[in-house]
């Protein structure tokens, strides 16, 4: 059977409602009340005050499809995006909570009975870890029917879970695994479910403590699940990411960019539909663009999901494009601040995707004078004081001039520019006059070496065809 992501949605629930669990529509990516947190990033986050203390829960049992952002503190996916076949920025968590109602004999059967009754997975392609020592987790899975080497024994460092690095609700877990029998992958068996005793809690001081009652926290990602039912090998290939990466290979093609049609996405695809996502999403619950905190990393998602469309030669504005595409992923209206926010997820993405693209032509322009410069074509370095002015006056981030600088076959002295960096540091506020001056001396040196781009009247299709 071929389950569409709505419809693990509404199963999930379904099925947890049945066995007395209320459902809980998700909360916001922005952490109520949390300062430690920077995105909810597990379903378990809008109930964490209740495994402290559940008699204060309004109810014993919930189930939830909970939004998720992973993309800094302890769990960050970011780099990781485009490059495993099941790792997410943004992605959602179905999950099923107890606040003393029920504890780990329930929580294995639940899990076990959903993926073998209700999706009919077969035993043969499961496998569960415990935390080493954890006979009663053992006993409990035996009793379901696994033989011994369907369960392994894992250490803390995979089989103990908590929701970020300092104080907080933890415990240890078991996880649930699926053979994806693809031995191409980067891991051949996916984790599709933990299940986390929720028993400890750290303190500030790292000291562990135990909860008043026993709780219990599921997280079951839904792409994951939606992979393993849809028979994909790439999370990246399911139905949701099949409408939107279908989507951008459209504008493109509408656009006249040549699109690659392989059945697993190119990398930079994947980031671009991942960070999408991310950026929708994050907009969606109030998070706009800005130098700090949660605004900057919601900046550094658009901007990455940009430089990875230039890699596919994309460089005027696109992002809107593709949210037709993003909402019909979305039709069961699991998420209405999709539609209910629309106009102004979009104006936000196109705003700074504007003024994105505008640093980075500046920049490109910049460098493509550098890549001519006569006087440079032997040693083929870009003179670390232009790079530094790129990122410093320009806005151009480092990275990209490290990154275009290898594809041209050219080198930067990191060293010498994170000096200037510190130099800038250091030389602080009262020296603005010298550094001006300086700046100034620089600027000069490059005009008449013709270094600078060309402001006035400056074309934006010259510079694509000299960068290509
Ligand atoms: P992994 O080891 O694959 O990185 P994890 O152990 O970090 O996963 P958990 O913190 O246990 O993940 O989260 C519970 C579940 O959420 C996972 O079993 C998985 O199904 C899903 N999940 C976790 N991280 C991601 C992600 N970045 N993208 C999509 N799904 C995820
Ligand atoms: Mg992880
Ligand atoms: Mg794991
Ligand atoms: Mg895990």
């Amino acid at each position: 059977q071929q389950l569409t992501s709505p419809e693990l949605r509404a199963r999930f629930l379904n099925y947890f409602e049945t066995q007395q669990h209320v459902p809980i529509k998700s909360a916001s990516l922005v952490p109520h009340n949390d300062k430690s947190l920077l995105f909810t990033n597990a379903g378990m986050v809008p109930f964490k005050d209740f495994f402290l203390k559940p008699d204060t829960a309004p109810f014993k049992a919930a189930t939830s499809v909970q939004k998720c952002m992973r993309a800094g503190g302890k769990h960050n996916d970011l780099d990781n995006v485009g490059y495993t076949a099941r790792h997410h920025t943004f992605f959602e968590m179905l999950g099923n909570f107890s606040f003393g109602q029920y504890t780990k004999k329930e929580a294995i059967r639940y899990a076990w009975r959903f993926l073998v009754d209700e999706l009919k997975l077969p035993l043969s392609r499961l496998r569960v870890t415990i935390l080493e020592g954890d006979e009663e987790g053992y006993k409990l899975w035996k009793n379901e029917g696994l033989s011994d080497d369907m369960i392994v024994r894992c250490g803390e460092e995979d089989n103990f879970w908590s929701m970020g690095d300092g104080e907080g609700p933890c415990g240890p877990c078991t996880e649930i695994f699926w053979d994806t029998q693809d031995d191409t992958l980067d891991e051949r068996w996916l984790e599709i479910w933990n299940l986390v005793f929720m028993e400890n809690y750290r303190e500030a001081d790292g000291k562990l403590t135990k909860l008043p009652i026993p709780c219990i926290d599921t997280g079951m990602g839904l792409e994951r699940m939606v992979c393993v039912l849809q028979g994909k090998n790439n999370n990246f290939q399911i139905d949701q990411f099949e409408t939107l990466i279908g989507g951008l290979r459209q504008v493109m093609k509408t656009r006249g960019i040549e699109s690659i049609s392989s059945v697993d996405p190119n990398p930079h695809e994947k980031i671009i539909a991942d960070h999408f996502r991310a950026m929708c999403f994050l907009i969606g619950d109030g998070v706009v663009p800005s130098n700090v905190g949660r605004g900057y990393v919601l900046r550094r998602i658009i901007r990455r999901a940009l430089r990875s469309a230039r890699q596919l030669g994309i460089h005027e504005p696109f992002l809107t494009d593709l949210y037709p595409h993003l909402l019909a992923g979305f039709e069961d209206g699991s998420y209405p601040e999709l539609t209910s926010r629309a106009s102004s997820i979009r104006s936000v993405v196109t705003n700074e995707e504007r003024s994105f693209l505008a640093t980075l032509d500046r920049g490109m322009a910049l460098l493509e004078n550098v890549f001519s410069q006569p006087d440079l074509q032997g040693s083929k370095a870009i003179p670390p004081a232009i790079a530094f002015q790129l990122y410093d006056t320009f806005g151009f981030p480092f990275d990209l001039t490290l990154i275009i600088a290898k594809e041209k076959g050219w080198t930067v002295d990191i060293k010498a520019v994170e000096a200037l960096q510190e130099q800038q540091k250091q030389l602080g506020r009262e020296s603005w006059k010298v550094d001006a001056i300086t700046n100034k001396a620089r600027l000069a040196e490059w005009r008449n070496k013709n270094i600078m781009p060309k402001f006035s009247g400056y074309d934006r299709s010259m510079l694509h065809q000299t960068s290509e």
